[in-house]
This record gives structure tokens, sequence and C-alpha cells, in this order.
């Protein structure tokens, strides 16, 4: 598992003994793969940014501070108010390279965690969608993604469009509704992440990373309310899944 340093809660060292407890695998932990990268990646990288929901990716051609960025983003000290938009396939091309080559084997399984909203087109809504995981070998988790590809309560948004239209006080509505979903810095962050590590690896053991049912780990939140409900309120896995875990720990 790759660290990503913007993120503290994510408490690489608590997950990697969750892994530990749950499959009997030697876990390793290191540093953003992206520490110490040099222009090259940075260029690759906000290569990968989009721009238009609507439309596929194309390539874009950075702007030097985009560039910039992401360097600074390479020593953590990057700082930005606006969440930024990533192909979530392409950043996964160019994480992948980054793998020193005798550590492409199969039996090896590569996790990176990152701070950018990865988020791939679907051609059922020819739009694009936030994700937490793109799931593969490597992985990506995005805590970004975490927090805002499941939604918020539909009640958060119609509060904020009826408020749009006199003053808009955010802040407020947020506390109105505080609890009800996954803010930036929840300390609920690394148990909730535990879940999508069980998804990543389910679906590089089965080929399956989800399950339907809400009283799964494995379940695949829409909501951040569903979200909450089967990492934390729920944490476990679902009857069949443990199961299913049970098989994988024996082999
Ligand atoms: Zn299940």
């Amino acid at each position: 598992m790759y660290d990503e340093p913007g993120v503290s809660q994510i408490q690489l060292e608590r997950l990697a003994v969750f892994l530990k407890e749950t499959f009997p695998v030697q876990v390793e932990t290191r540093n953003s793969i992206l520490k110490f990268s040099k222009k090259d990646t940075a260029i690759k990288i906000a290569s990968c940014r989009i721009f238009n929901l609507r439309k596929p990716y194309e390539k874009h051609s950075p702007s030097i501070e985009e560039i910039l960025f992401e360097e600074a983003n390479f020593e953590d000290t990057a700082k930005t108010e606006n969440i930024i938009m990533y192909d979530g396939f392409e950043i996964h091309k160019v994480l992948t390279e980054l793998i020193p080559n005798e550590e492409t084997s199969s039996n090896l399984f590569h996790i990176f965690f990152t701070n950018k909203l990865t988020c791939t087109y679907d051609y059922n809504d020819y739009r694009y969608h936030g994700r937490a995981l793109i799931g593969a070998n490597p992985s990506i988790i995005s805590t970004t993604g975490i927090v805002e590809a499941p939604a918020k309560p539909r009640e958060y948004y119609l509060d904020l469009i009826s408020n749009f239209t006199h003053g808009i006080n955010v802040e407020s509505i947020k506390q109105k509704y505080k609890g009800t979903y996954l803010e930036y810095n929840d300390a609920h962050l690394s148990k909730i992440i535990e879940g999508y590590l069980l998804q990543a690896i389910f679906y590089f053991e089965t080929g399956e990373a989800f399950c339907d049912k809400t009283e799964c780990r494995l379940y695949n939140a829409h909501w951040q309310k569903d979200l909450l409900y089967s990492q934390l309120e729920n944490g476990k896995l679902c009857e069949v899944h443990q199961q299913v875990l049970k098989k994988l720990t024996m082999t």
C-alpha cells in the first residue's frame, strides 16, 4: 500500500494491521509512489485532468501552473481549495508505469491511495462520475472519491438549491446535516477505507468487488447514508461473503 501524505486520516499502519488480520498475507506500507517523481510524471498526471463531465476523456495539454501544482503535490506542499477531477483510468496508467518492473508479477498486489478525485466516464448516461475505487492491480483508492462520490441526503441538495436564490450559507446547511455524511478529515475515514480494501482484494481474487446487500462491507454505496451504515454501523461482511473470505484465506 502506498500512502497519500496529504490525508493523515488514512492511517496506513492501522490498515496494514487490518489486512494482516483478515488475510494470510504479508503487507508492506510505502510512501506515495509519486514522492520524488520528476517533471515528466507531473506532465503526465496533469494531462489526466478532465474539465467537461459530459465528454469522454480527451488528453489535456497542461499549463505550466497545472504542472507546477502536480510537482508541489509530490512534495505534499500543493494548496488548492478546488476539487480537481482526473480520469481514473488515465491516472491508473501513469501510476502503473511507476511500479518497478521486478514488482509487476501477479502475486504482488499494489494499492495506491490518493486524494485526487478519480472519475470514470459512463457510456450509460454519457457523463463522468467520481469513483472511490479503481479496481484492478494496481488498485487506486481515492479519499476524495469516498467523500464526494456517494451522494449526500437528497434534502441536503434541495436545501442548497432553495437557499441559493436568497444568499447561500453553505456552512449552516452543512451543520444541519452533520453526521449524515462523511466529511474531509473525518476520523471514521480509516475504518471506511477497510471496506474499499476488501472490495479491491475481492475483485482481484474473485472478479467480483461488490455485494448488493447493505449489510456487507462489499456494498457499493451510492449514498453516504448507506456507506456509513455498511462500513460503520454494520461493519462486517454478509454471510455469503464471510464464506468466500473463509475459502480465500484457506488457500
Ligand atoms: Zn456480501
